[in-house]
């Protein structure tokens, strides 16, 4: 199938086609992608701002809830007048009037075991930015069997983290953290806080890991390492991480169908 970009596509993508780096070729295959955005919160709304901008051909959204007055410090995807909304028409709408050409697939809905598969089948890559540890090893999980490659992202107070897998290629993110903490280990964005401004960086760097990956060039992604945000001394850090052959996901040690992952 050979697409050709029009005069108008050519003048909104100009300043990213000029990057040697993408290209004509690179917008079209960005035309062509399918993007699955897990979460339209503080991750989710940097990510798909910029991934809606970019010219994603597909997205997807998934998010079950609706917006509140709490989330708006760091949503940008949502605004005053979207309160009692659901998250995902909010973004819908914000999406579309910033890129009508992208086709855009709503999942008012959690990701669940018995769903997930059929969710994340037929996407290109996927945006993790859920917010609890359940999901997250859900969709590394899900991801690494049907071979989708990911990012995934985690932030609490003034830090942030994200790692890039390609399934078959890179660590996943069971390979790294092995099993989700005890309930009682976990500190939520509403217990500990977050400033918003840590979540626009993380989300920021995810929608670059996808474009790139998506506009086929993979060199420096975040691929066996994980990379680390601390606003409070405004350092970043790499840590190596490497494949797990004993991994419950990836490695020899495969979890069946029934212990994929706990759900929340
Ligand atoms: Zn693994």
């Amino acid at each position: 199938m050979s697409i050709r970009l029009t005069t108008e596509q050519i003048e909104r993508y100009s300043r990213q086609m000029m990057l040697r780096e993408l290209g004509g070729k690179g917008q079209i295959r960005l035309r062509q992608a399918r993007v699955l955005v897990i979460g339209a919160g503080g991750l989710g709304s940097p990510a798909a701002f910029y991934l809606a901008a970019a010219g994603i051909g597909t997205l997807g959204l998934v998010d079950r809830d609706q917006v509140e007055l709490s989330n708006l410090q760091r949503q940008i995807l949502h605004w005053t007048r979207d309160i009692g909304r659901l998250k995902v028409e909010s973004a819908k709408e914000k999406l579309s009037e910033l890129n009508a050409e992208v086709e855009i697939t709503v999942y008012p809905a959690r990701l669940e075991q018995d769903n997930a598969i059929n969710i994340l089948a037929g996407y290109d890559f996927i945006v993790d930015g859920s917010d609890n540890f359940p999901t997250k090893f859900l969709v590394n999980d899900t991801a690494v069997k049907l071979g989708i490659a990911f990012n995934h992202a985690g932030i609490v107070r003034l830090q942030g983290q994200t790692m890039t897998v390609i399934p078959g290629k890179s660590a996943c993110y069971r390979c790294l953290f092995k099993e989700p903490p005890p309930p009682e280990e976990i500190l939520s964005c509403q217990q500990a806080g977050i400033l918003g401004a840590v979540a626009g960086t993380i989300g920021s760097l995810q929608a670059t890991e996808a474009i790139k990956y998506l506009a086929g060039f993979e060199e420096g992604l975040l691929t066996d390492r994980l990379l680390t945000y601390d606003a409070k001394t405004m350092k970043f850090h790499d840590v190596e991480v490497g494949r797990d052959p004993n991994c419950g996901a990836c490695g020899n040690a495969k979890l069946g169908d029934s212990t994929i992952s706990t759900t929340a």
